[in-house]
């Protein structure tokens, strides 16, 4: 029986969304859509794409930049909702900020920067030039973000690309790659510039990595794809996981930071890897950080059985993060362990633990954010030093004192620092700088962009062209 409540349109649309994503995201005999059943298929059609690029001037890269962005920007509703259907996970309002965040702010060619000498000796060019063809692995948790964000640097670059993405967003994912690459072929790219395997299992991952024609991997995801990045003989830019503390001292502005807490930790469901995945507050002024917390929203869990039901949840039986739960609304929470969730929204669940608690050591990607309370400063920035695991990602900090910022900032030693503000600041939500969805801390690139995929060569002219 059709729920009443459901309006037909909505039904019609969303089949019809679902229909036209199979459609575009199905390999075809020709290829037409850049989508392969075949390794090396894929890799001989981003071979192919990778040469006919060194005969595009610059002018031509921008364009097919210029088409990715207009053709994203025109999907990026669509995008959100087949992201949230096929996952299962986050929130579709803010999928929709993600994903116009990478239209807007993603860098173009304009990346790429060249350097010079001249002088007595002539002139000499440092030039960023193409790899060639690249194996970009993306994830379930930012599924077309991550495809079309890489999908404009590499190009911007002047490379072709095979995505394998995650296999629990493979629909959606795939949709946007065959979409990026008509884009580029529209605007007078090369046939085949984004590529993507249809079934992009771990095998068909391992072996594209692998493939001789690939010269850089691109990895972002957890660390099973970091390693097997690391491990592929290629030359790899590995972005892996976060577990990124948000500090509050007594001197912050805890009203604000309450606010920044809840809605960094909040977006997306806590999907994002840079999301405050755990709060480190000092004791003086942890009650009135959670009150402020709840002011915004935060539904707060005290019954330590209730958060023992919570941890059942998290984690499967073995211990492992139970995916089942990954991304979804705080509501389910509290439904599955029989609470009747408020009649408002609900941005996330808290609950105050110790600092060995299972919330606080993993990365949960759940609207479930565990507060530490610590006595003295310098041991609560030690504990988020510990509790980031050297994962070199995120981390926030909450203080007007420069001497705690500035040692947080030096010990922990993460790729992106967000001082007074929500983690999501740091890849440009409310924050200056362009955005990335793959922030490669383990290999070190950091927030990487146009100019991250390009291998950096010298020209040099003897006795010639300097003009001065
Ligand atoms: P995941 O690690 O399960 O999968 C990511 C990708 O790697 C998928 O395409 C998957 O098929 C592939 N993969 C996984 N293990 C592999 C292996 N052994 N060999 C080959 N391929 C493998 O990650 P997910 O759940 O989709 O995403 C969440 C994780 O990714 C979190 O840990 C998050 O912090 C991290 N992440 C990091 C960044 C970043 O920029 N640093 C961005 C997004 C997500």
């Amino acid at each position: 029986m059709l729920d009443p409540s459901f309006p037909i349109e909505e039904i019609v649309r969303r089949v019809l969304t679902r229909l036209r994503a199979q459609e575009m995201a199905a390999p075809s005999a020709d290829g037409e859509n850049g989508i392969f059943t075949r390794v090396e298929d894929a890799v001989a059609a981003a071979r192919e794409a990778a040469k006919e690029m060194l005969k595009h001037s610059m002018a031509d890269r921008a364009a097919m930049v210029a088409a990715m962005r207009r053709t994203a920007e025109a999907h990026i509703k669509e995008f959100a909702r087949l992201a949230v259907e096929e996952t299962g996970m986050g929130r579709v309002e803010d999928k929709i900020i993600k994903n116009r965040l990478v239209v807007d702010k993603t860098p173009g060619v304009e990346d790429l920067a060249t350097e010079a000498w001249s002088g007595d000796d002539g002139l000499t060019l440092l030039e960023m030039s193409p790899f060639g063809v690249i194996a970009a692995i993306t994830p379930s948790t930012n599924p077309t973000e991550t495809v079309v964000c890489n999908s404009i640097g590499m190009i911007a670059a002047g490379n072709a690309v095979v995505f394998s993405p995650h296999p629990a967003a493979k629909r959606t994912s795939l949709l946007a790659a065959a979409l990026m690459n008509r884009a580029v072929r529209e605007a007078g790219g090369p046939r085949y510039a984004v590529c993507a395997l249809a079934e992009p299992t771990l095998e068909a991952t391992n072996e594209l990595m692998r493939h001789k024609d690939v010269s850089l991997v691109c990895a972002t995801g957890g660390p099973g794809v970091v390693k097997a990045a690391l491990s592929s003989g290629k030359k790899a830019i590995a972005a892996g996981a976060g577990n990124p503390p948000a500090v509050v001292d007594d001197t912050a502005d805890i009203e604000a930071a309450a606010r920044h807490i809840v809605a960094g930790a909040s977006f997306d469901n806590n999907l994002p890897c840079i999301a405050e995945k755990e709060v480190i507050v000092l004791s003086n002024v942890a009650d009135y950080l959670i009150f402020n917390m709840e002011k915004a929203g935060a539904y707060r869990v005290k019954d330590p059985r209730v958060i023992d039901r919570l941890v059942k949840l998290a984690f499967t039986p073995d211990g492992k993060l139970n995916r089942k739960y990954v991304g979804r609304d705080a509501k389910v929470f509290l439904r599955d362990v029989g609470i009747e969730p408020p009649d408002r929204d609900v941005p996330c669940l808290i609950m105050e633990v110790e600092p060995d608690h299972p919330f606080v050591q993993e990365e949960l990607m759940m609207p479930l954010l565990p507060i530490v309370r610590i006595d003295k400063i310098k041991e609560a920035m030690d504990l988020a030093v510990e509790v980031e695991h050297a994962n070199r990602h995120t981390a926030v900090m909450h203080s007007k004192n420069i001497d705690h910022l500035t040692y947080l900032a030096k010990a922990i030693k993460t790729t992106i620092f967000v001082k007074n503000g929500p983690s999501y600041a740091g890849i440009g939500v409310g924050g200056e700088g362009f955005t990335t969805f793959t922030i490669a801390g383990p290999t070190g690139e950091g927030l990487t962009s146009a100019r991250t995929f390009t291998r950096k060569r010298r020209c040099v002219l003897v006795d010639a062209f300097s003009i001065r």
